[in-house]
C-alpha cells in the first residue's frame, strides 16, 4: 500500500517535470558539480524553470557553491520545500539534513535508495523545465537508483577533463547509461586550456581535444569545452553561481553553448 502511495506521489511530481538530466563523471575532482550548478544557473537565467537534486550523498556540495549555508527543511501540505537561492531555481540536498559539514554520511544501499525516492516523491518541485541531478562520481548506488526512480531520465552529462584516466573513466557512464537506456546528450570536457588573465592567450596546461576524440570514438555528441578560470574556484567556495557574476566571461560562454544544446 506504501509502495503504491510513493508511486502515485513520484508519478505526479514527474509529471510536472519536463525534462530529468542526470549530471555524471568517471572521477571525482573534474568539475561535475561545477557543471551541474552552473548549467542549472545558465538555464535559470535563459528563462527554464530548473531544480537541481544533489544526488552525491557522501559530498554534497551544490548547497555551498550557491551559498545555501541553512541546516534543515521545511514542509507544506503540498509536501517539502526547496530552497530557491534564485527565483525559478530550486534546490534540494542532503547537506540539509546533516547537522553539520563535517558529518559523514554512512547509508546503505537500500536507504540511500530511499532518500532518492523521497527527494522526488516528497519534495514540493512543481512545475519545472529541467530537473538537473548532480551525482557522485561512478556508477554505483545512486546513478542506478535514480534510473529506476524515474523511470525514463530524459538524458546523461558526462563531465571529464583531458586526460586520459578521466577519459577512460568516463566511458563506463557512457556503457550504464546505454544499458538503462538513457539518451547520452554528450560529452562535456571541463578544465580544457587556460585563458591568461593577462594576455587574454589561451594556455593548453593538459591535452586538449580528448574529450572531442571520447565522443567521437563512442558515437555520443561533443557538447563544448569549459577553459580554467581560478574566478571558477573563488566563486564556488563563496558560494556565488560563477556565471552570474561573470556573465562575459569564456567559461560563461561555454556554459551558454551548452545550455543551448541541452
Ligand atoms: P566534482 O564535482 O567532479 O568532484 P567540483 O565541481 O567540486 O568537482 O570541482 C573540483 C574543483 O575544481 C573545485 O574547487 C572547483 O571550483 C574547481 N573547478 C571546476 N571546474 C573548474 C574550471 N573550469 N576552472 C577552474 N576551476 C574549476
Amino acid at each position: 500500500e506504501k509502495e503504491q502511495h510513493t508511486k502515485e506521489l513520484l508519478r505526479q511530481r514527474l509529471s510536472k517535470i519536463k525534462c530529468t538530466l542526470m549530471v555524471m563523471s568517471g572521477k571525482g575532482g573534474v568539475g561535475k558539480s561545477t557543471v551541474s550548478t552552473n548549467l542549472a544557473a545558465m538555464l535559470n537565467m535563459l528563462g527554464h524553470k530548473v531544480g537541481i537534486l544533489d544526488a552525491d550523498i557522501h559530498g554534497p556540495n551544490i548547497p555551498k557553491m550557491l551559498g545555501i549555508n541553512e541546516k534543515g527543511v521545511l514542509s507544506s501540505g503540498e509536501g517539502i520545500i526547496p530552497f530557491e537561492p534564485v527565483e525559478n531555481l530550486k534546490v534540494m540536498s542532503v547537506a540539509f539534513l546533516l547537522k553539520s559539514d563535517d558529518d559523514a554520511v554512512i547509508w546503505r544501499a537500500p536507504l540511500k535508495h530511499s532518500l532518492i525516492e523521497q527527494f522526488i516523491s516528497d519534495v514540493n518541485w512543481g512545475e519545472l523545465d529541467f530537473l538537473i541531478i548532480d551525482l557522485p562520481p561512478g556508477t554505483g548506488d545512486e546513478p542506478l537508483s535514480v534510473a529506476h526512480v524515474i523511470e525514463g531520465v530524459d538524458g546523461s552529462i558526462i563531465v571529464t577533463t583531458p586526460q586520459e584516466v578521466a577519459l577512460l573513466d568516463s566511458r563506463k557512464s557512457v556503457t550504464f547509461s546505454r544499458k538503462l537506456n538513457i539518451p547520452v546528450l554528450g560529452i562535456v570536457e571541463n578544465m580544457s586550456g587556460f585563458v591568461c588573465p593577462n594576455c587574454g592567450e589561451k594556455i593548453d596546461l593538459f591535452k586538449v581535444g580528448g574529450g572531442e576524440k571520447a565522443a567521437k570514438e563512442l558515437n555520443v555528441d561533443f557538447l563544448g569545452r569549459i577553459p580554467i578560470d581560478p574566478s571558477v574556484v573563488l566563486e564556488g567556495d563563496a558560494g556565488k553561481p560563477y556565471i552570474l557574476e561573470h556573465p562575459d566571461s569564456e567559461v560563461s560562454k561555454a556554459f551558454k553553448e551548452i545550455a543551448e544544446k541541452v
